[in-house]
């Protein structure tokens, strides 16, 4: 059995060193276009030069997404990409349509490919010819079981990618039409729009215009809505499965996001490898991913089909905590230099959180806003300001600053 690789979202550069201070084995990332998430910053090809020396500096592997459906048209301009960045040595690109994949044979016949969830493997067969058509490894779609997992990666030889972690479509992993009919932006080109995160009412066909609603709670009612998908209590059968990657989902969501997610499934997997017997899931790991925003946690299709469990009824998003900076540097006298994402005053109670599930609290007691006019002392720091401020002990640039949310929130 070996350790499976844990597979982090790099929305942009920001995110990317997150996850790797957080301790990502793998990143993928996309460019600015065939990549699916063409909404995410995503990378230009100079940027993707620079983001893959930072992973191989450090170890970390770094698969490009190719994933999207291209139609005849936008070949050509596929080709000319493919082309751009031939040189680059990513370790793997994340392909669905077979075109492409016949494209990238032509381009870069000695390039791994990784089949993305887009292309629905939900079977050992499936699998199997895959290998046989020279892919590496198949990224399973979220409708697998965790039986179908085992047989999966025991029948077809091939290595298998998981997600642990992230949102979930209602619809099959993603081959969804909502976001083109109703806002003109298809999912399959990595524009999707989440209509199926929106609010809906009942409107009888001879009332035009006269909308009902359709109330769980005060939130009002989210037919569509599916949970996030959470492995995190299911971790030892994944990693029992021989699974070889555990990927978590998320270009779009911010570092914090990453941040807490990483340090979380980071701590679970290597404590569960270094002691399978000893093992438990920490009640913490769970707390800490519920201060994030999320739609309320499902274990999706790993133990069949999700039905009651899978959709969330009663609101959007759940959240406790906020994210409201990164700690940009640290300099003597327990002081460091905070980027400002969220506004902080004076008496904030904040928390510093780091890798391993290091967390620390602080009063703020001082704010010095650094000004290229001049330093100032302030009792309210906004979002985008740099600010010298006092810090609990053991901090390192890369932590990353929350505070518990309050109806007084911003
Ligand atoms: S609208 Fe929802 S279900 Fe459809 S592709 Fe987008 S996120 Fe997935």
């Amino acid at each position: 059995m070996q350790k499976p690789e844990l597979l982090a979202p790099a929305g942009n550069m920001e995110k990317l060193k997150t996850a790797i201070h957080y301790g990502a084995d793998a990143v993928y990332l996309g460019g600015r276009a065939f990549g699916l998430r063409n909404l995410a910053d995503n990378f230009s090809v100079p940027e993707m030069a620079i983001a893959l020396n930072y992973c191989h500096e450090r170890g970390v592997k770094v698969y490009l997404t190719v994933n999207s459906y291209p139609h005849n048209d936008a070949l050509e301009r596929l080709e000319q990409y493919l082309r751009e960045v031939a040189p680059l040595p990513f370790d793997a690109y994340i392909v669905a349509d077979p075109g492409v994949i016949d494209l990238v044979r032509e381009i870069s016949p000695e390039r791994q490919l990784h089949l993305s969830t887009q292309a629905n493997t939900i079977n050992w067969r499936s699998a199997r010819f895959w290998k046989r058509q020279g892919v590496s490894r198949v990224n399973l779609a979220r409708e697998t079981t965790l039986e179908a997992i085992i047989e999966t990666v025991t029948r077809s030889g091939i290595e298998t990618e998981v997600f642990v972690h992230g949102a979930l479509c209602i619809s099959y992993s993603g081959r969804c039409l909502l976001s083109s009919a109703m806002a003109g932006r298809d999912a399959n080109q990595g524009e999707c729009a989440h209509p199926c995160r929106w609010n809906y009412h009942l409107v009888e066909e001879q009332r035009p215009g006269e909308y009902f609603p359709v109330v769980e709670d005060e939130g009002g009612t989210f037919i569509f809505n599916s949970r996030d998908l959470c492995l995190l209590e299911h971790l030892p059968e994944l990693v029992r499965s021989g699974a070889a990657s555990l990927k978590i989902e998320g270009r779009m969501k911010g570092i914090n996001y990453i941040a807490s997610v990483l340090r979380v499934y980071r701590q679970a997997l290597d404590e569960y490898w270094a002691d399978p017997n000893g093992y438990r899931c920490r009640p913490e790991w769970m707390d800490e991913l519920s201060k994030l925003s999320h739609r309320g946690y499902t274990t999706g299709f790993l133990f069949g089909e999700p039905r009651d469990v899978g959709q969330e009824y009663h609101s959007a998003y759940i959240r406790s905590h906020e994210f409201v900076g990164r700690v940009e540097e640290v300099r003597d006298g327990g002081m460091a230099v905070i980027g400002v994402r969220n506004r902080i005053r004076l008496g904030d109670e904040l928390e510093f959180i780091g890798p391993g599930m290091r967390s620390a609290s602080l009063r703020v007691e001082g704010l010095t806003v650094l000004d290229s006019h001049g330093n100032y002392e302030t009792a309210s720091a906004n979002p985008n300001q740099l600010v010298l401020m006092a810090v609990p002990a053991g901090i390192v640039p890369f932590d990353l600053i929350r505070r518990e949310k309050t109806s007084a929130s911003n």
